[in-house]
């Protein structure tokens, strides 16, 4: 198999064959324009209509009711974690509930406190970061700017698959992990936000969807640059966006849209890839051992121990020889994670299956 097939890196990942296809094409010249991708300009015809179609493939994948901006903006879901709070926070009184489930959820949180309060609604620390809050367990403030969680914790390997919070509180949401990846009421959330390298596309743009009325509260001492307003009002076109990267974005909703016939289509193919890794995991309790619980198993990053930090090496360095890659826990926990997100192909994980339950009957 393609080397690129086998990539099960936690992002950027891997993205479907005929989007490299039709990108490298792109970036000799796109067929439309007889230019490399890498030269058009972003103030012309074609990279606005580039956008809006991006725009609309979103919208329409997520059914996305009118009252909904889509951005496509710099900065990685990183920058958002500031963003957010200055829109929802600076200035105001009350304060903001974050759910601490893992990793990014922490990074997310003391740019929040530079803005204003933030109350720990729940923490999974004590827990190892293994599961997540049930939504009735969770005591909702009624008078909180927003609540803000992370649908999928793409290093624990650990995903919400109930909504969690309150209609009367906005519903901010990181997706960087899960966008696109399954069927969501989008209407239930104030803001989402998700970069792309992981189900959208290459690195460099991020994806925000937001609920218009929330801009009517927006400060007014933002920065222009970190100003949602400025953006919707320069369609994405504030300043000189990654050309290549929106482009590749909207290969990729094209995909979704017209190769896989929709997010419900990609969820059943993710569920399917999901059961087949867990299912080794479950059945060779000996040598791997699943790092989330289970009604929390993340179906896009998969992540396990072996016994001992000798077999883990051995198994990493076997996994590279056949031709894998990615395969390395995050710096921040370790093990082994296998991320299979949308463009990851059944064979693939069929061949990892394979080579996990050799591995153990190996040893
Ligand atoms: N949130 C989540 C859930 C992530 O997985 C990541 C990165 N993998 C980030 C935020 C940070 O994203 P970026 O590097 O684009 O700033």
């Amino acid at each position: 198999m393609n080397r690129n097939a086998l990539n099960f890196s936690g992002g950027p990942g891997v993205l479907p064959a005929t989007v490299l296809a039709q990108t490298q094409q792109a970036i000799a010249e796109v067929p439309e324009v007889g230019l490399s991708v890498l030269g058009i300009s972003h103030r012309s015809d074609w990279f606005a209509e580039v956008v809006a179609e991006t725009e609309r493939n979103i919208a329409q994948l997520l059914h996305l009711p009118a009252n909904y901006a889509v951005l496509l903006l710099q900065g990685g879901a990183t920058l958002q974690f500031s963003m957010i709070p200055m829109l929802l926070l600076r200035q105001r009184q009350c304060v903001a509930d974050y759910v601490r489930s893992g990793y990014w959820s922490s990074k997310s949180i003391p740019p929040a406190q530079l803005e204003g309060a933030v109350r720990i609604l729940w923490d999974g620390e004590l827990n190892g970061f293994r599961n997540l809050p049930k939504a009735a367990e969770l005591s909702y403030s009624k008078d909180a700017a927003y609540l803000h969680y992370v649908s999928n914790e793409t290093v624990e390997g650990i995903q919400f698959h109930e909504l969690i919070g309150d209609d009367a509180v906005a519903r901010v949401c990181d997706m960087s992990s899960d966008m696109l990846s399954r069927p969501f009421d989008a209407s239930r959330f104030a803001l989402i936000y998700a970069h792309a390298q992981k189900n959208l596309g290459p690195a460099g743009v991020t994806l925000v969807i937001i609920r218009r009325e929330l801009l009517e509260q927006a400060p007014n001492n933002l920065p222009e640059m970190l100003d949602y307003r400025a953006h919707l009002a320069a369609h994405s076109i504030y300043n000189t966006p990654p050309v290549l990267a929106i482009y590749v974005t909207l290969l990729v909703t094209r995909w979704l849209l017209h190769d896989i016939g929709g997010l419900a289509q990609m969820d059943a193919l993710n569920r399917i890839k999901a059961a087949m890794l867990y299912a080794v995991i479950d059945e060779h309790a000996e040598m791997y051992c699943g790092h989330a619980a289970r009604e929390h198993r993340s179906l896009m990053n998969v992540v396990f121990t072996l016994p001992t930090f000798e077999l883990e090496r051995d198994f990493l360095q076997q996994a590279a020889e056949y031709g894998f890659s990615g395969l390395k826990g995050h710096r921040s926990l370790g093990g082994i994670r296998a991320s299979i997100y949308n463009a990851m192909t059944n064979e693939a994980v069929a061949a990892l299956c394979q080579f996990m339950v050799d591995f153990a009957r190996r040893i």
